[in-house]
């Protein structure tokens, strides 16, 4: 039985997915004195901030007014570590399956025991959405860019960005304080961007390039470092060719979750459907952060933090009834 083999290996809860969602869910389990491990797939943790965008900043989470995705990540390492919580790094979950009351995980490295489970797989395998039409792929080596790992190496280019959304338009305003020259090109005369950061890109140096679309990017004939962009006007036939260092296309993610296909847990579109305590249909398997919807979901940080304790304490109260529930953090460290 594998409750005997592997009794002193069992956790109470295994968070798949080491974004801010599973970090801060690691945190309050272990605040809550539960046995806890972290697995996370890549070798560092901190989901979408860490590796999406880690040098813009973050306006939106409370009692933080402005921090980047890297430094809220800081804080949130800082802070899981004053518990200690089991972490596997460069581990990916396949498959989660029932076994004698327990959830077995299999993983790329060892195989892991649980009573509960929290998926905070975020969008899974995320992968941005790219241009549409065929370019030449050494593009991607230097001019066409679809993140930012680093700031400098935008520093005094002339840089295009593409997009309508949040990160387009945050993306413009960092880049304008570094670039020598900032354009946002978009497709509608409006964005789907928070109303305080239009405000602030109204009051930016950044060009604004609308209603445009991106036809085509070719290197430039004369200068092979450059590249020519081709724009067309919506609803009309005129179009133009912008010349830059680089291009930044934000268009947005396409979540990759299909490997919860083979999970069983019921989804709606590629999200796993929760209830107000986040649990899933499977027993003590819950969902938190970017993976699940119900009616009213944001996909934001501040509603994955609070997601987690949501999700642990009713992982607290199916597999521990007697204990005791609520309690607030000063009196849990002081024991
Ligand atoms: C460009 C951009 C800007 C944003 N700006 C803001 C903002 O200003 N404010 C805000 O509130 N939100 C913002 N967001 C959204 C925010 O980042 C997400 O809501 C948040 O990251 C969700 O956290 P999560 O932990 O659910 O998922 P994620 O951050 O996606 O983390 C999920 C983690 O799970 C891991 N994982 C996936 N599959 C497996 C597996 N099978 N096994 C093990 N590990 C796995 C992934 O590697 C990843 O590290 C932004 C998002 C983007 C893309």
């Amino acid at each position: 039985m594998v409750t005997k083999i592997m009794n002193d290996k069992i956790y109470d809860i295994s968070i798949i997915g080491g974004g801010p969602a599973g970090m801060f869910a690691a945190y309050f389990a272990r605040l809550r004195n539960l046995k806890v491990s972290l697995i996370e797939s890549l070798p560092k943790l901190g989901g979408q901030p860490e590796t999406l965008y880690a040098q813009k900043h973050i306006y939106d989470v409370a009692a933080l007014p402005k921090i980047s995705g890297t430094d809220l990540i800081k804080q949130l390492t800082e802070q899981l570590n004053l518990m200690n919580c089991d972490q596997y790094l460069k581990t990916s979950v396949s498959s989660i399956v029932r076994k004698d009351n327990l959830w077995e995980l299999t993983t790329n490295h060892e195989t892991i025991y649980t009573k509960a489970v929290i998926i905070a797989i975020g969008n899974g395998a995320f992968q941005p959405r790219r241009l549409t039409f065929d370019y030449d792929p050494t593009l991607e080596s230097d001019q066409l860019n679809y993140f930012v790992n680093n700031l400098d190496d935008f520093a005094g280019k002339d840089v295009l960005v593409a997009g309508g959304g949040d990160s387009a338009v945050d993306w413009s305003i960092d880049l304008s304080h570094v670039a020598h020259h900032t354009s946002l090109i978009h497709r509608r005369n409006n964005y789907r961007a928070m109303e305080s950061s239009v405000e602030k890109l109204n009051r930016s140096q950044v060009e604004q390039l609308n209603p445009y679309i991106i036809k085509g990017v070719n290197f430039n004939k004369s200068n092979s470092r450059k590249i020519d962009v081709t724009l067309k006007m919506i609803k009309s036939d005129e179009t133009k060719v912008v010349t830059a260092d680089k291009l930044l296309v934000n268009y947005g993610f396409v979540s990759d979750s299909k490997i919860l296909n083979d999970w069983n847990v019921e989804l709606q579109g590629p999200f796993i459907k929760v209830s107000q305590e986040m649990e899933t249909n499977l027993p003590n398997v819950f969902a938190i952060g970017d993976i699940v919807t119900y009616p009213g979901k944001l996909q934001l940080i501040a509603t994955a933090f609070a997601e987690g304790p949501i999700a642990v304490t009713k992982a607290l109260r199916n597999l521990y009834p007697d204990k005791d529930f609520f309690q607030h953090s000063t009196s849990l460290f002081e024991k």
